[in-house]
């Protein structure tokens, strides 16, 4: 049932199932369906937007779109904002500062980190692939007519395998979109199976669709589910569906995925047909042997770690490289260099996340065959030879590493940058593709996000001369509407389950663990070419409420004094990270020094000595015995 708002005033809906399903089937091909918005008292049709989500920049007629959204003009950002000038297809982002003239080890993982897939033809084969083994497997023939739709999934998805939901949340488990098959479930619906809107990340029960390689199985997971629940031969359950003697749960039919998913993968024909028709799975790009060159020449060492196998590992990296290059990375008329070449040390069947635990037995590949060498490899390791497995502390003992020395580069929010930093200790950038489509939103609608922020001046506006004497409410029914109707068009405008890091103004728990693990992230690694080898990445001030809606410049001002926290600075007694001055009989200033007290008592510190210089640094990629002894140094 939904409640008193939801009746007042019915959330613009979404895409009917009815819609998505058409558009999931071949056979509506032809026939594009609209999509019905409310905008104040009426309702706007506008055409199919089966293309937005595609990572590709938007025609401008798909900009007009959004004429009926009041076109309002994009105030100028504080200039603080726009500290980077490097282009935004170049920029990288930074969550913690690293300064990238300590990193002495570069290492790279291989699928959707050095090789690009191209999106969507590589999802669109992989969703074929899985769907012919299901039926295979026995799933009906029908489920091949479902087409693989790339504005609907996205990643960092939970699939809740008790009631088949595909979830997104926020960094703590909070639901904030939750789909049954392609039906959006409302509000109160969510309510009815989640308390508080709230699920735990409980292994046992939630799969999180973290990687690109999850996508197409994201879809498919809608589809399957979308088909079983509204075929008139099952019957829906509660937690599965029921054909006769015939019943399978959601969690059964999502291991079914699973199963298929990883069949493709390691045994299937993905790898092969990837392989045959390179150019149009893989993203070739000519900057690639003279970044690694570059990053040699600056004196830091290369390596690539890698869970693929040798055999597809060194057919996707001869594609890659295939580029005649001198030994700096310079086009010539050469043939092009082996790709090992430009690597210290090669790692495959890394086993990734298992790696950076207790990872595996490392061994030699035999290069001629693919076969691996028999024995366990006790170092150290070559130049232009071939390792298999192994672990991060064997790893970094035999190339003579610090965790903090190495940057790796990968794509795998868990497997590459969540275990490489909390286990490895390893520097972290992650790889998130996505970016060049989001940040195209971000600032291409802007009008939304500037629609949005009026709203909640207006709302504020509304409450502003009242107190708690008001006794009339005010009527913010509208403002509430309009707010729920701008972040759903916001939410459109990225794909049909909306943009990767936030949903509104609440970010999601992807967004939650970038933050946290990746030190930087990049829509590509090349972005590091437009990048110093010196360079200081610095991370913006992450602001609290009462930091980032109150400004500097206005004044704060108490009716009563405040017992003063600061330590005044005094002659005998100076802080020498302290430039601000006080006068002697300011509130709450005791001349102090704390070898008159030693005399006077047998406690060793009645009260703790200020310090006379700067003691700690907030900048993880600072030693702090190296920046005390410059500073004492320097006085
Ligand atoms: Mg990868």
């Amino acid at each position: 049932m939904p409640d008193a708002f939801e009746s007042a005033y019915p959330l613009a809906p979404t895409l009917s199932p009815e819609d998505i399903r058409a558009r999931a089937n071949s056979s509506s091909k032809t026939k594009r369906p609209v999509i019905t918005f409310l905008a104040g008292d009426e309702s706007v049709e506008i055409p199919d937007k089966s293309e937005v989500g595609i990572m590709r920049p938007l025609r401008k007629s798909e900009f007009e779109l959004d004429c009926f959204a009041e076109p309002v003009m994009m105030e100028a950002l504080p200039s603080s904002t726009w500290l980077d000038k490097r282009d935004l297809q170049h920029r990288i982002f930074v969550n913690r500062s690293l300064h990238l003239e300590n990193v002495k080890f570069y290492g790279f993982d291989m699928d959707y980190t050095l090789a690009e897939y191209k999106s969507p033809q590589y999802e669109n084969l992989g969703f074929n692939l899985t769907k012919e083994r299901l039926v295979h497997k026995g799933y009906p023939k029908e489920i091949l007519e479902f087409e693989y739709d790339p504005s609907f999934p996205v990643r960092g998805l939970w699939f809740d395998t008790l009631y088949g939901n595909l979830l997104k949340v926020d960094a703590y488990g909070n639901i904030l979109v939750c789909v049954h098959g392609f039906e959006f479930l409302k509000h109160s619906q969510v309510y009815e199976l989640y308390p508080n809107k709230f699920l735990q990340l409980d292994e046992s029960r939630v799969y999180v669709l973290n990687t690109l390689f999850n996508l197409p199985e994201t879809y498919l997971i809608a589809c399957l589910i979308d088909f079983f629940t509204n075929s008139p031969q099952y019957q829906r359950e509660k937690t599965g569906v029921r054909a006769g003697d015939l019943a399978m749960s959601f969690k059964s039919i999502f291991q079914d995925v699973r199963n298929a998913v990883d069949y493709v993968h390691i045994h299937g024909d993905l790898k092969v047909k990837t392989t045959e028709n390179m150019d149009l799975y893989l993203n070739k790009d000519d900057r690639l042997p003279t970044f690694l060159s570059r990053i040699r020449e600056s004196g830091a060492k290369v390596f690539i770690l890698t869970n693929s196998d040798y055999n597809f590992t060194d057919r996707i990296m001869n594609y890659l490289f295939d580029i005649p290059r001198d030994k700096a990375g310079v086009k010539t008329k050469e043939p092009p260099r082996n790709w090992k070449t430009y690597f210290d040390w090669i790692v495959v069947d890394a086993r990734k996340p298992l790696f950076f635990g207790e990872g595996t037995t490392l061994r030699q590949v035999d290069t001629k065959t693919g076969a691996l060498k028999m024995g366990n490899h006790v170092g150290p390791l070559h130049e232009g030879l071939v390792y298999s497995g192994g672990s991060c502390d064997v790893f970094t003992q035999m190339i003579g590493a610090k965790g903090k020395d190495v940057l790796y580069v990968g794509d795998h929010i868990f497997g590459d940058i969540l275990k490489s930093k909390k286990i490895g200790g390893w520097r972290t950038f992650l790889i998130v593709p996505e970016l060049v489509q989001e940040l195209h939103v971000w600032t291409d609608k802007c009008q939304l996000f500037q629609q949005l922020q009026n709203l909640d001046v207006e709302l504020g506006d509304m409450y502003k001369d009242l107190d708690s004497s008001t006794k009339e409410k005010p009527d913010i029914s509208k403002l509430r509407m309009a707010i729920r109707d701008v972040t759903h068009k916001m939410d459109l405008a990225y794909g049909m389950l909306g943009s990767l890091f936030r949903s509104g103004s609440r970010q999601t728990f992807f967004s939650s663990q970038v933050v946290r693990y990746a030190d930087l992230y990049a829509a590509s690694f090349l972005n590091l070419m437009y990048y110093p080898f010196c360079y200081m990445f610095r991370a913006p001030a992450m602001l609290m409420p009462h930091e980032s809606t109150v400004a500097h410049e206005q004044r704060f001002t108490v009716d009563t004094p405040t017992i003063d926290r600061s330590r005044v600075p005094t002659q005998r007694n100076t802080i020498a990270v302290t430039t601000e001055e006080h006068s002697e009989d300011s509130v709450g200033q005791v001349e102090f020094n704390p070898q008159d007290l030693k005399a006077s008592t047998s406690v060793p510190h009645v009260r703790p000595e200020t310090p006379r210089q700067l003691t700690h640094t907030h900048d993880e990629d600072c030693s702090d015995d190296e920046d005390v002894t410059k500073t004492a140094q320097a006085k």
